[in-house]
């Protein structure tokens, strides 16, 4: 191995992202704000790299802001002149804490972002190549009302978006089953995918019901509740494809679960499987076993949306279901230039080198730690 470039100075900042015209629901969650952790990493020849994790509240998965940033603090004082070449820092990560994937995975995004400005590559090429410019993304609603989810299909529709998702649990399963059918009067012919997402909300007993009294609605259930051992549980009884979401925590857990054959798909958070490198695995493993999957985040800004779009980038297409970014809910960007967005339905995978954002520092103020320095 060739000397690369090593990391020299770690900052780590907190950043508030209000959610536009709030709140955002989910089965077991309504959230107002957001906490975003992000890292600027300078690199030894003075290249800067960034990284962020927002976990969308500390209910959605074993994750929360907090810990995301003790997590980067435990690790960054032993990660000062270690290499940035992302296996190398993933074993080492892997030395200093035990999980914690969403955190170590904001370091990791930050090599990945050095390496392509240094070597003048884009990270989707470092991923091993971009076979899209124009990457998918898909429209997430929250839990609402029936008509007004319906509505807001047919309006996500229209935009050009090329797969809606519809949020349910959380609430008698009934108004679920008619959210679903009024969406799908809204959709059907249009060429639409539909996912429907349970958040871990429903009961099998729920799941089972759905399944039955929608026979001919082709949505794919994704994380309808809320453990393995449950989506194991249904798999034989209900006629819809199933995705696990929630529940692939790590590589290991989605070489299980493709392996038994409980699923048809993923939705897959960047920062959940531990940043770039392990999103790299588990497309290759999903192209093995020909599974479609997402390259999505939980929440997050233009780092982290850089980041899923590279990935989703490198997907091949038959199985890509697009890249869910947080954009259409926050105001602004970090890079006002260069900021993701969604237009049509779309991203446009970013231009420059590495990520090809560059936040701009005075959205952050002061670091809450530094190291390095
Ligand atoms: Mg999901």
């Amino acid at each position: 191995m060739t000397d690369g470039p090593e990391i020299k100075e770690i900052h780590i900042y907190q950043h508030d992202l209000p959610v536009k015209n709030g709140p955002y629901t989910m089965a077991n969650a309504e959230v107002w704000a957001l906490d975003s952790t992000l890292v600027r990493i300078v690199a030894s020849d003075g290249t800067e790299g960034w990284g962020e994790t927002c976990p969308v509240g500390p209910t959605y998965a074993e994750a929360h802001a907090l810990g995301a940033r003790a997590a980067i603090i435990q690790m960054a004082p032993d990660l000062i002149g270690t290499t940035l070449w992302p296996l190398v820092l993933q074993r080492k990560m892997n030395g200093l804490l035990n999980g914690h994937n969403y955190a170590k995975a904001v370091i990791d995004i930050a090599a990945y972002d050095i390496l392509g400005k240094v070597l003048g590559l884009r990270v989707a090429d470092l991923l091993g190549g971009a076979v899209t410019e124009r990457v998918p993304s898909y429209y997430a609603t929250g839990v609402g009302a029936p008509d007004e989810i319906a509505r807001l299909a047919e309006d996500k529709c229209a935009e050009g978006y090329p797969r809606l998702q519809v949020k349910v649990g959380g609430r008698p399963v009934d108004i679920d089953i008619e959210t679903i059918c009024k969406v799908w009067e809204k959709i059907k012919g249009t060429g639409v995918r539909l996912a429907v997402d349970g958040n871990r909300g429903w009961t099998t007993r729920d799941a089972l019901r759905v399944s039955r009294e929608c026979p001919n609605i082709p949505f794919i259930m994704e994380q309808p509740c809320n453990s393995f051992e449950d989506l194991q549980k249904i798999r034989g009884q209900v006629n819809h494809a199933i995705y696990m979401d929630e529940s692939s925590v790590d590589l290991n857990t989605v070489i299980s679960a493709a392996g038994a054959g409980i699923i048809d798909g993923f939705g897959m958070k960047v920062t959940r499987i531990g940043g770039l490198t392990n999103m790299r695995s588990f497309r290759d493993i999903c192209e093995a076993r020909n599974l479609p999957h997402t390259c999505d985040d939980a929440w997050g800004g233009d780092v982290i949306a850089a980041a899923c779009t590279h990935v989703a980038a490198t997907v091949r297409s038959d199985l890509c279901e697009g890249a869910w970014l947080a954009a259409p809910y926050i105001d602004g960007h970090y890079d006002s230039e260069n900021g993701i967005s969604i237009q049509g339905g779309f991203i446009a995978l970013p231009k420059g080198p590495g990520l090809g954002v560059v936040p701009d520092l005075e959205h952050f103020g002061d670091p809450v730690a530094s190291f390095g320095v």
